[in-house]
Formats: C-alpha cells, sequence, structure tokens
C-alpha cells in the first residue's frame, strides 16, 4: 500500500507553518506522529496534496507547568507523557491512560495532540482529558483560540478545526489528585478501547465530594457521564452504592456496533468498567 504522490514540507517555525496551511487550505494535513496519517494515507482515505511535518518546529516540544496545570506541546509523544514527573504529579490518570496506548513503537512516536485531532472514537486520551476539562490551544494566521476538549470534538474524525488551523498545545487547567484510574478493555490487535472509563475523583474521609467520568469507545465522541457523577458525589465508596449509582454511563446516545462490539455489550462494558474505575480511584485516594 502506497500513498498518493505528496509534496512534503518541513517548516522549522510555527509561523512557516500557519502560512504554509493558510495557502495550502484543505489541500494540506498536517503530520506530528503520522500514526494515524500515514496509515490513512497508504489506504489512501486520505491523499493531501501537501504535508506539513511540525517535528522540526521545536516550540512545539515538550511538557510545561501552565500555572497549576500542565501544558502539553503538539509535538508531546505519549511515551512523553507516560513518563513525565509533572504529568504524574498533576494530573497522573493522563500518565496511565497514555502508557496503554498502542504498543512502544505507537508510544514513541504518537502525540497526544495528534490523537485528539485525528479524533478516534476508540482513541484512549478523551476520556482522562475530559474528567480533566482539559482545553485546546489552537493556533492559525488569524489568530489563537482556546476551546474545552468537550467543544473541539465533533463526532467521527471531526473536529472543530478549521483548514487553516493546527493545535499548539492541550492544557490541563489545575492539578487533580491521586485518586484517578483509567481502565478500559482493548482491541487485542491495535490496544484501541472498545469501551474505556476515567474517574477522577475528590475525596475526603471515604467519601466522594466531587467526581469526574470520561467514557470513550463506545459513542462517536467520547463524553463526561454527567448522571453517574451526581449519584456518587456525596456518598461513601462501596460496592453496594456503585452497583446502583453508576449505571447507564451510555445514557440515551446511539452506540458504536462493529465486528470488535455489538452496541449492547458496549452498554454494558461502559457501566462494568465505570464501577472498576472508580473504585480503583478510590483505593488511591490518599486521606
Ligand atoms: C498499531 C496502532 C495501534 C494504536 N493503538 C492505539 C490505542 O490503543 N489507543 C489510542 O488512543 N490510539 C492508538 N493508536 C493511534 C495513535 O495513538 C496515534 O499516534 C494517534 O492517534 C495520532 O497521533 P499522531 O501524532 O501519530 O498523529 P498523525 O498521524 O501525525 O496525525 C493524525 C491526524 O491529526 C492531524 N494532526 C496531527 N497533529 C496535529 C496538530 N498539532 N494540529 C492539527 N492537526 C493535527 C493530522 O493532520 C492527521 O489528520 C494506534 C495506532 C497504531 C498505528
Amino acid at each position: 500500500m502506497i500513498p498518493a504522490a505528496f509534496e512534503y514540507r518541513s517548516p522549522e517555525t510555527l509561523e512557516e507553518a500557519l502560512a504554509i496551511l493558510d495557502q495550502a487550505g484543505e489541500e494540506a494535513k498536517v503530520l506530528t506522529g503520522g500514526h494515524s496519517l500515514i496509515p490513512a494515507m497508504k489506504l489512501r482515505l486520505a491523499t493531501p496534496a501537501i504535508v506539513i511535518d511540525l517535528r522540526r518546529i521545536t516550540a512545539l516540544r515538550g511538557i510545561a507547568a501552565d500555572g497549576g496545570g500542565v501544558r502539553i506541546g503538539a509535538l508531546a509523544t505519549h511515551a512523553e507523557v507516560e513518563r513525565s514527573e509533572l504529568v504524574r504529579e498533576r494530573c497522573p490518570i493522563l500518565a496511565e491512560a497514555a502508557g496503554r496506548i498502542g504498543d512502544v513503537q505507537v508510544r514513541n512516536r504518537g502525540t497526544l495532540c495528534g490523537s485528539i485531532c485525528h479524533a478516534d472514537p476508540a482513541a484512549d486520551y478523551p476520556a482522562a482529558l475530559l474528567a480533566l476539562d482539559a482545553e485546546v490551544l489552537i493556533a492559525s494566521r488569524r489568530g489563537d483560540r482556546v476551546e474545552p476538549l468537550d467543544g473541539f470534538l465533533r463526532g467521527l474524525l471531526s473536529t472543530s478545526l478549521e483548514v487553516d488551523e493546527l493545535v499548539r498545545a492541550v492544557r490541563v487547567p489545575r492539578a487533580a489528585p491521586a485518586s484517578a484510574a483509567y481502565v478500559k478493555m482493548s482491541q487485542s490487535a491495535s490496544g484501541f478501547a472498545i469501551a474505556g472509563v476515567a474517574a477522577q475523583l475528590w475525596m475526603k474521609r471515604g467519601v466522594i465530594e466531587r467526581a469526574a467520568i470520561g467514557v470513550t469507545g463506545i459513542a462517536d465522541r467520547a463524553f463526561r457521564a454527567a448522571d453517574a457523577e451526581l449519584a456518587i458525589s456525596g456518598k461513601a465508596i462501596g460496592a453496594a452504592m456503585l452497583e446502583t449509582a453508576v449505571r447507564n454511563l451510555a445514557g440515551a446516545r446511539e452506540l458504536l456496533s462493529d465486528i470488535h462490539a455489538s452496541a449492547d455489550y458496549r452498554r454494558h462494558l461502559a457501566d462494568v468498567l465505570g464501577r472498576r474505575a472508580v473504585a480503583a480511584a478510590a483505593a488511591r485516594a490518599s486521606y
């Protein structure tokens, strides 16, 4: 499988990249890790006339503190997110999700920002990032804008990005406690999530004061399970409570159904994984 011919551009500055993107519009595709774009090009599902490789742009590298939160640059790989001391300290659930992606090769090349731009409904990060209220920092020649991830993800392989825009970073706005867990059922060949649930809890003496639950893999885009979050808030952790409060995470959404799992199975999985994620998160709380 060989991609259609394309022009390869490798700018050294963000300004240069934005100028190429501005001029090329729909003809161009940005490349970071290449672990979704290149397979799509080989299958001719994507046939960009111009590929803009961002990897020489040093300003897009790295993971840094941003106020009390964390900023993850467009070129930060899954492996860097997994190993980052800052991420482990301020949003450990993100490091956990990164460590569950694909295999070592994928984690060494793929990027967090590339993953959210690709908007695969089976991607792992969105569950954790939604639970952390993450924001997307977007650049274009027209200026910068910031959008919550929830608004950025629009559906199957679809985001709010305009053709002249690229993602420069993702920001987790504030630190979150260690009482968090990401649990998934993987598709065995690729590792992609058939269902994945991220639970971020804020706890005091065994009681859940506040909860954020992100769900991925089961619908055309990841989402927050707001009803379950409310149902477990103010409750002491325990098996009976989880059984009654963490249910119907999918709500009335239309669910994915494919060769890997039916919609009904995904609905069931989300509830089972939801209970496991909340229980695992609570077990990590320090009182
Ligand atoms: C074998 C295999 C197994 C995998 N398993 C998993 C898994 O278990 N879980 C999981 O979540 N993912 C999995 N993935 C996907 C992987 O995580 C990809 O790395 C990720 O989805 C895309 O990141 P990338 O940096 O490789 O992006 P690229 O492939 O470079 O780009 C992907 C898309 O996003 C666009 N894009 C990239 N960066 C930007 C940017 N900064 N601004 C604007 N647009 C941008 C590109 O134009 C392209 O359309 C797997 C991939 C493979 C090949």
